[in-house]
């Protein structure tokens, strides 16, 4: 199926061919164990094993060749694999036909087995293809059973399973056949338009995708456009506030004054939202992150500085906790060090006067994991992901501060997963929340 190997890679199908056999083999290995063992079955049970054993080595085979062709550096092609998907249903028919010779031939109910392998290749190739691969099976199904009847290859009975003699009974023979045959062609016909259906529907979605991102697209380059202009002229407003404010242009009255402040202040509000606005919209659309390498430890500690004058204005301490080890990252500087002081002024701002604001950085295998913890307010159950979603604040954090902008996390969110990291959140068990995202470390210069 087209869609499901875009969405899984063909090679994984072609893995996924590899797991199924050998769950067959082991069936074949234990079947043929059960039913001369236990069943008392007549069956060439050497023959068997021998087949179990060759199939054991060709899967085995196929398994480390699909493994070299994921090590190259280039991506195997897709005619490349869908060659190599072909070739493995083409070799299983032959050798279930084998299999089925070597017990019983056409008095082995098994035969319908062939129905599998060919809903494997209604999904995992071509329309025609899968005719192809239809084909082939009533053709060497058609072959045993021929050469069979004229004794120009041995017949090897089911004695104690199956009635025999059937492989030389005429009517047998052809009505089997004819079942065979058309069960194999329903079923190819049924798997192929199911499979088409939803590779049509997978189509749709995509486009539908396609489209969405386009109109999010413009949509952001909208908001881009206007806020830039109102942060424009927002910021002649609040040049011309100070200047009456500051009573260069003349002195007011206390009434005046009142006025002019609170207007300054609402101004300088509205120009913090705008500046979020603009950076998360500038994030949204920004294509590839412009990278390079650098030391987390330097931001971290650019960080905590930014926030020292909050943290002393409320008589909270902002500690680091890290060792001295450096962690090196690549990825956008300023991305990383927005996202700290966010969740650290976050952190401050949530937690009430006299609190400790923890920053943690540990060193797994292949990540950073940067933790801020709190002794603050906490998020209510529940909202522990939707903070995360722009312009969502809690309730809780809308009765301390009024004036949060709800996208301070959302640009963190954004940042840390164009960077291949992952960001949540949680309660401490006694007070407050820690934040963690994890940054995926910089491969040895
Ligand atoms: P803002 O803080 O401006 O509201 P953010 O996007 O930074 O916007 O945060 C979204 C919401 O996440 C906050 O409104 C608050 O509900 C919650 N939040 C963020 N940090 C903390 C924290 N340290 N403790 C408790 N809640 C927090």
């Amino acid at each position: 199926m087209e869609s499901l190997l875009k969405r899984t890679g063909r090679i994984h199908s072609a893995y996924w061919l590899v797991k199924l056999r050998w769950a067959a083999i082991l069936v074949l290995g234990m079947g043929t164990f059960f039913a001369k063992r236990v069943m008392g079955v007549t069956l060439p049970e050497s023959r068997l094993y021998i087949m179990t054993g060759i199939l054991i080595i060709y899967n085995f085979f196929l398994f480390n060749y699909i493994k070299h062709l994921t090590r190259e550096k280039q991506e195997p092609s897709s005619k490349r694999i869908s060659r190599m998907i072909m070739f493995q249903i083409s070799a299983d028919l032959f050798i279930l036909t084998a299999i089925l010779h070597f017990s019983g031939g056409i008095e082995n109910p098994f035969c319908f087995f062939f129905i599998f392998h060919m809903i494997i290749a209604s999904i995992l190739c071509t329309k025609l293809h899968s005719y192809i691969q239809a084909a082939l099976a009533i053709f060497l199904f058609s072959m045993m059973v021929v050469l069979e009847f004229f004794r120009i290859i041995n017949h090897y009975p089911l004695e104690g399973f199956a009635a025999h003699n059937l492989y030389l009974d005429f009517t047998f023979i052809s009505g089997t056949l004819f079942v065979f045959s058309s069960t194999l062609l329903i079923g190819v016909y049924m798997a192929t338009s199911i499979v088409e259906q939803l590779r049509q529907q997978e189509e749709e979605l995509e486009q539908a995708n396609k489209l969405l991102e386009e109109k999010d697209k413009i949509k952001n380059q909208y908001v881009l456009r206007v806020t830039h202009d109102i942060k424009g002229h927002l910021a002649t407003i609040e040049s011309c506030i100070d200047l009456v404010y500051s009573e260069i242009l003349g002195p007011l009255n206390e009434k005046q004054k009142d006025m002019t402040a609170r207007a300054y202040r609402r101004t300088v509000k509205c120009m913090n939202f705008i500046n979020a606005l603009l950076k998360i919209t500038r994030l949204n659309l920004a294509g590839k992150l412009e990278k390079e390498r650098f030391q987390l430890n330097k931001i971290i500690s650019g960080a905590v500085a930014a926030v020292q004058t909050q943290a002393s204005e409320k008589n909270i301490s902002v500690k680091y906790e890290g060792t001295d080890s450096v962690y090196e990252i690549i990825g956008e500087q300023v991305l990383i060090e927005e996202t700290i002081t966010n969740i650290l002024f976050n952190a401050i701002r949530y937690t009430p006067a006299g609190g400790k604001v923890i920053l943690a950085v540990k060193d797994n295998v292949s990540e950073y994991l940067i933790q801020i913890r709190d002794t603050g307010m906490g998020i209510p159950k529940g909202d522990e992901e939707k903070i995360f979603d722009e312009f969502y604040r809690s309730a809780n954090a809308r009765k301390v501060e009024r004036d949060g902008t709800g996208l301070g996390l959302s640009f963190a969110k954004q940042a840390v997963e164009k960077h291949g990291g992952k960001i949540w959140a949680e309660n401490n068990s006694d007070k407050g929340s820690t934040f963690s995202f994890t940054l995926p470390k910089a491969a040895k210069a």
